[in-house]
């Protein structure tokens, strides 16, 4: 939250990385203030991939002021001067802020009111401190690098225009972004990774295959259509998902897009805490039926409240009420590929990343605190099983824990269950080690009912990506009221966790389309076979069409080119569409039952009898070659 004030042990938390960026946007304002003295600074912390200072000044900044701006950076970077920190009475950082002498390089006629009111907002037991780089002074709480050397090479990025404090009755400034590395090789690439990713840009590559389609005028903002090539490729991902978790033990259940108001009052979601992020409710008059007895007549007709799901759970654990439960059932690992709705700001929606309805590869196991770790264990390598076949070699897990001073009052975020929160982090926490899987430990942003673990990934460029997130819940089951009949008879409530580990349908494609470029592996291309004929007589049109056939037997989404090109022509077409094998016929070919195979983006590797071609093909997808 960008107006949420860090606590000092937040920043004592800032990476290497984010403190160099945070010193780099001192060296910013400073070189600004130089060259507009007038210039009034608000805030400037790192963020993803670099930093920002927001400045409120009458001269318009655009990306032609930034080499001099550069300039007079690269100035103080080789000056190295240190990054000095001076602690003051909060009096003498008011009468300095009086003399706008706060993040500025001298006195000046109007006050640094910025600074002036982020001052005031300074909790009274905390210390007020200044950053001096030279004749440069900021109020600042820090931390920063030594000496400004140490911003090793740095680049503006952009500008833009954001209100102070993120609110729009307050004045609006200037949003100067850039970013830091702690060498020019690392800055060098960033950018190149960049460039890259403009290149594989989901949305255009999704568009030149043919994947989806974003209707907003007819079927609303965020709400992609898959058009049949990425239906393909939906259809293997749950294929996947299917086979793996069936042979993991899990059971596959359908619920329901929406249900009544009662459901999400009881797991918390609202009235509150989710809301936000829901569609309006719907709501219905109509009969209330009689439980059991249907020659009664109906009651008087109610209003009820219906909402679209935007999650899965509550359904889930109706699924596990439905029928008494003995620790014999258990664990219950229920699957679903669930559609849930999400009302995302319309600003905040981007191609198939960021939307509102979305395909979950969603499953809940409800289990024993003793079958805890090996569940949560079974979900891990689960992951690692993805990750290898998708050729994601670099990932990491972020654990998020709660804030144990946030349990009750005012601000409470989390459940308030003490015990139950040491237990369940440390259960992860143990099962984290023990796997040797990477992970960092994120503090405060549990989920209400548990903690929360976001897998981060990395595309092949290096780009980062959090495809999915695993919740422990022990709070949840409680509300529904979830019971098991234990071996010695007594009612005990399960553990649940939440996972999925490929995500939503949406981001996942988003993610592989840039991760292969859509060069896909034979297994997931959404066309996987082109047969192209050399010339159009009837036998070599018939030999295209049995082979064909023959794919097509085995599930292969195969296709013939009969079109008047000539051969260099289809090849190209099928290259453009990124057909993944290619098998070239003419009359030569077909008197010797072979075919001439070229793979896309590897050209002609040369010929092969037929059956042993199509064997070969068929090998490929089962196993789910890179
Ligand atoms: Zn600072
Ligand atoms: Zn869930």
């Amino acid at each position: 939250m960008e107006n949420e004030r860090k606590s000092p042990d937040d920043r004592q938390k800032m990476t290497d990385l984010e403190r160099l960026r945070h010193s780099c946007a001192h060296v910013l304002a400073s070189a600004i203030v130089k060259l507009w003295p007038d210039a009034q600074f608000a805030a400037g912390p790192p963020v993803e991939n670099g930093f920002y200072y927001d400045v409120e000044l009458s001269h318009r900044i655009t990306p032609e002021d930034f080499p001099r701006i550069e300039e007079e950076m690269k100035r103080l970077v080789k000056a190295n001067l240190p990054f000095e920190r001076v602690v003051v009475t909060r009096d003498q950082a008011l009468t300095d802020a009086q003399k706008g002498r706060l993040a500025a390089l001298a006195d000046r006629p109007s006050p640094s009111k910025f600074k002036l009111d982020i001052l005031q907002g300074i909790p009274e037991n905390e210390p007020i401190s200044y950053y001096k780089s030279g004749e440069f002074i900021d109020l600042c709480a820090g931390p920063h690098v030594m000496r400004t050397g140490n911003v090793g090479a740095f680049k503006l990025t952009t500008v833009a225009s954001a209100y102070y404090k993120g609110d729009e009755r307050n004045p609006q400034l200037q949003r100067i972004y850039g970013t830091a590395f702690k060498n020019k090789t690392q800055l060098d690439e960033y950018f190149k990774m960049l460039e890259e990713a403009k290149k594989r840009d989901h949305r255009k590559i999704g568009a030149e295959m043919g994947l989806f389609a974003l209707d907003a005028e007819f079927v609303g903002p965020g709400l992609p259509m898959w058009l049949p090539k990425g239906g393909a490729m939906l259809e293997e991902l749950e294929k996947l998902a299917k086979e793996t978790e069936f042979a993991a033990g899990y059971v596959r259940v359908k619920t329901p897009h929406i249900a009544r108001e009662k459901m999400y009052l009881t797991s918390g979601h609202l009235p509150i805490l989710y809301a936000d992020s829901m569609f309006p409710p719907m709501d219905l008059a109509e009969d209330e039926p009689h439980q059991g007895d249907a020659s009664k007549e109906p009651r008087h007709p109610a209003v009820n409240r219906y909402y679209l799901k935007a999650m899965n759970c509550p359904h889930h654990h109706r699924i596990f009420a439905a029928e008494p439960r003995s620790y014999l059932d258990l664990p219950l690992r229920l699957a679903e590929y669930g559609t849930c709705y999400r009302y995302e700001q319309s600003g905040e929606l981007f191609g198939i990343m960021r939307v509102r309805s979305l395909n979950m590869n969603d499953a809940h196991i409800y289990c024993t605190e003793e079958q805890f770790a090996a569940e949560f264990n079974a979900v891990n390598e689960m992951y690692i099983k993805y990750f290898k076949i998708f050729g994601i070699e670099k990932y990491v897990m972020r654990f998020s824990t709660h804030d144990p001073s946030r349990l009750t009052g005012d601000n409470a975020k989390f459940v308030n269950e003490p015990e139950l929160w040491k237990k369940t982090e440390d259960l992860v926490r143990k099962v984290l080690i023990e796997s040797k899987i990477p992970y960092v430990e994120v503090p405060n942003e549990a989920a209400f009912y548990g903690p929360k673990i976001d897998v981060q990934v990395w595309s092949v460029i290096g780009r980062e990506f959090t495809l999915a997130t695993n919740q422990v819940d022990f709070a949840v089951p409680a509300r529904f009221g979830l019971k098991y009949r234990d071996r010695d008879n007594s009612e005990k409530t399960p553990l649940c966790i939440h996972r999925a580990p490929l995500g939503t349908h949406e981001r996942f494609i988003g993610f592989l389309i840039e991760h292969y470029a859509g060069n896909f592996p034979l297994w997931l291309a959404p066309e996987q076979v082109r047969v192209l004929t050399i010339g159009d007589e009837a036998p070599l049109v018939d030999y295209a069409n049995a082979i064909v056939a023959e794919l097509r037997a085995g599930f292969v989404r195969a296709t013939a080119d009969f079109s008047t090109n000539m051969i260099n022509g289809k090849i190209l077409d099928a290259e453009k569409a990124r057909v993944h094998t290619m098998l070239v016929v003419g009359p030569r070919d077909m008197q010797s039952g072979a075919v001439s195979l070229r793979i896309h983006g590897k050209g002609n590797v040369g010929a092969r009898p037929k059956a042993d071609a199509v064997a070969d093909i068929l090998a490929a997808i089962r196993e789910r070659r890179a």
